[in-house]
């Protein structure tokens, strides 16, 4: 990858014009949070734009048949100051024996699927030194992380 600084902030508004053009995005309630506000990433950002458009539109595709549709995707720091994002949309839970499956290339539960989006973006984040997982449960729903290596201190 060719890692540059930027803000994570950018990036959100980056994807929220994308995702504006994605099929049933009418139906659904975005909320996009940096915390803190000036949080910086050292990634390429063009890949990782490219990983969360791919994460975003299986939201969308998730949330078709749900009722106060909604997807949050937050950036932040975590416990060990690594920097994340995280999309969160409340549909249907992923079973608990396809949570990895669903990383494998060519893995598609949808009739006209092509399973290459997840595959391709931990791929993505694999390259930056980063990890891309799922979490799913009945009563959070479905959210995938994406976490940045933290960033070395000067010596
Ligand atoms: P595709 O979208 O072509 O099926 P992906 O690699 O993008 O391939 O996703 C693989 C599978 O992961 C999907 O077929 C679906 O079963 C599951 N999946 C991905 N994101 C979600 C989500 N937000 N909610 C529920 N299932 C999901
Ligand atoms: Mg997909």
């Amino acid at each position: 990858p060719k890692s540059v600084e930027f803000g994570a902030q950018e990036l959100l508004e980056k994807i929220r014009i994308l995702v504006s053009g994605e099929p049933n995005t009418e139906n659904v309630s975005f909320q996009l949070v940096s915390r803190p506000e000036n949080l910086r990433l050292f990634a390429d950002e063009t890949q990782v734009a490219q990983a969360l458009i791919n994460i975003v539109r299986n939201a969308l595709q998730a949330l078709e048949q749900v009722k106060d549709a909604k997807i949050e995707i937050s950036a932040f720091s975590d416990s060990e100051r690594r920097p994340c994002i995280k999309v969160r949309n409340n549909g249907p839970e992923i079973p608990a024996d396809i949570l990895e499956e669903i990383f494998v290339p060519f893995f598609s539960t949808k009739e006209n699927g092509s399973g290459v989006g997840l595959s391709l973006s931990r791929q993505i984040m694999r390259l930056h030194g980063g990890q891309l997982f799922a979490n799913s449960n009945s009563e959070n729903g479905t959210a995938f992380t994406l976490r940045f290596p933290a960033k070395r201190n000067h010596t």
